[in-house]
C-alpha cells in the first residue's frame, strides 16, 4: 500500500522557480502521469519524490508520513529512466538481480524473482545476452524487470519510452499499461507525450512553467481543459482556439460569426475540436477557402486561415475538394468552449 501525498512542495533554485507549489494526493495503486512541455518542472517533481532532489519547501508524504529526510534507498520507489541505466559488463540476468543484492534480500530467493520478473517483460530468452547485445527496446524492459523485481511500493517511470521508434513505443506503451495493471502498484509517470498520457494515465496533471495547470482524468482533460494551454496541449491535432469579440451571445471573428452562446459580452477566446466541428459545402460558422487537406485514411482533415490561425476540421475519409475551394464548418454549440482572452481561463 502506498499513498503519495504532496503538499505545496516546491523547488528554487535562486530565484528560478523549477515547481511550485504542487499540491495532490496520489491514491493507492493509481498510474498518476505528469504530462507537459520540456522544462516544466515534471522531472524535478519526480527526482524530489525519489529523495534525488531536496525540496525547497513543502512535504512529501507516503501512507501519511513524512520522507523529506529519508534517503532514496529508504523511499521503497523504484525508478526507470529514459536512459534504462543498465550495466553494460552485466547480462540480463544479473542486472535484473542486481538491486536484489544491493537491498540485501536472501540468496535464496534471487533466482525464482528474477525468473518472474523476467517473464513479465517477455525476457526469459535473453538473460544471457549483455546489454550491448539487445534492441532498445528489449534493454528498457531489462530496465522494467530490474524495477519490477524488487516488488517496491512506488513506481516511478521517467519518459521510459523516449528512447524508443514509434511502432516500438505503442507496443512497449501496451505492454506498461498490462504491467502495471497486474502488479497494482502506485506508479507515477512522466512524459511530455499527451497520447502516452491519455492512454496509460488514471489520472493526468497537466504542467507549465512549474505550475500544475490542471489534474483530472483522461477524459476530463480532453473534454474540459481548465485553459487554453491545457486545450493547445492535449488532443492531436490540438484544439481550435479563435480569438473573437462575444455581443449579444453571438461569438465573432475573421470569418466566423457563431449565435447562441452564453458568455459575457468582450473579448474571448472560442476553442472546438477538429473532430467536433461540422463541414458544409455553405452555410456554416466559419467560411473560408480550403487552406490545406489531409487524408488520414479513416478521416480527411480539411484546413482553413482565420486571422491568422490554422483551424481544422475533421470529416468523411470520401470529403474531396481542391485547395482554394470555399468550403464552411459548423461547430455545434455543445461542443463549444469558451476561455477568458486574457487569462486563458475556461468560462463556465
Ligand atoms: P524535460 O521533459 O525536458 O525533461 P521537465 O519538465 O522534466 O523537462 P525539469 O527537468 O523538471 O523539466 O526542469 C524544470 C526546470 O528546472 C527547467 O527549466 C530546468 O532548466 C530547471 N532546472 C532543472 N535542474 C536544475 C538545476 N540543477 N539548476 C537550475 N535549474 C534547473
Amino acid at each position: 500500500m502506498a499513498e503519495i501525498q504532496l503538499r505545496n512542495l516546491s523547488k528554487r533554485w535562486g530565484s528560478f522557480v523549477g515547481v511550485k507549489d504542487f499540491n495532490l494526493t496520489i491514491a493507492d495503486r493509481e498510474f498518476l502521469v505528469l504530462l507537459g512541455p520540456s522544462g516544466c518542472g515534471k522531472t524535478t517533481t519526480m527526482r524530489m519524490i525519489a529523495g534525488l532532489e531536496d525540496p525547497t519547501g513543502g512535504e512529501i508524504l507516503v501512507d501519511g508520513k513524512v520522507v523529506n529526510d529519508l534517503e532514496p534507498k529508504d523511499r521503497d520507489v523504484a525508478m526507470v529512466f529514459q536512459s534504462y541505466a543498465l550495466y553494460p559488463n552485466m547480462n540480463v540476468y544479473e542486472n535484473i538481480r542486481f538491486p536484489l543484492r544491493v537491498r540485501g534480500t536472501p540468496q535464496a530467493e534471487h533466482d525464482e524473482k528474477v525468473r518472474r520478473a523476467s517473464a513479465m517483460v517477455e525476457l526469459d530468452d535473453f538473460l544471457h545476452r549483455k546489454p550491448a547485445e539487445l534492441s532498445g527496446g528489449q534493454r528498457q524492459r531489462v530496465a522494467l524487470a530490474r524495477a519490477i523485481v524488487r516488488q517496491p511500493n512506488v513506481f516511478l517511470m521517467d519518459e521510459p519510452l523516449s528512447n524508443l521508434d514509434a511502432k516500438l513505443r505503442v507496443s512497449t506503451r501496451a505492454q506498461i499499461k498490462n504491467l502495471s495493471h497486474e502488479l497494482a502498484i502506485t506508479t507515477i509517470y512522466v512524459t511530455h507525450d499527451q497520447i502516452e498520457a491519455m492512454t496509460l494515465a488514471d489520472r493526468v496533471v497537466v504542467m507549465e512553467k512549474g505550475i500544475v495547470q490542471q489534474v483530472g482524468s483522461p477524459t476530463e482533460i480532453y473534454d474540459r481543459p481548465a485553459n487554453t494551454f491545457v486545450a493547445s496541449f492535449v488532443g492531436s491535432p490540438a484544439m481550435n482556439l479563435i480569438q473573437g469579440t462575444m455581443a449579444g451571445g453571438t461569438f465573432t471573428a475573421p470569418a466566423t460569426r457563431i449565435t447562441g452562446l452564453d458568455a459575457p459580452d468582450g473579448p474571448i477566446t472560442l476553442g472546438f475540436r477538429a473532430e467536433d466541428a461540422e463541414v458544409t459545402p455553405e452555410g456554416g460558422e466559419i467560411a473560408a477557402p480550403i487552406y490545406t487537406l489531409e487524408l488520414l485514411g479513416d478521416a480527411t482533415m480539411v484546413s482553413l486561415r482565420i486571422g491568422g490561425v490554422l483551424v481544422s476540421a475533421k470529416t468523411d475519409k470520401s470529403f474531396r475538394a481542391e485547395i482554394g475551394d470555399p468550403i464552411s464548418i459548423r461547430v455545434p454549440r455543445e461542443h463549444c468552449h469558451l476561455f477568458d482572452a486574457g487569462t486563458g481561463a475556461r468560462l463556465g
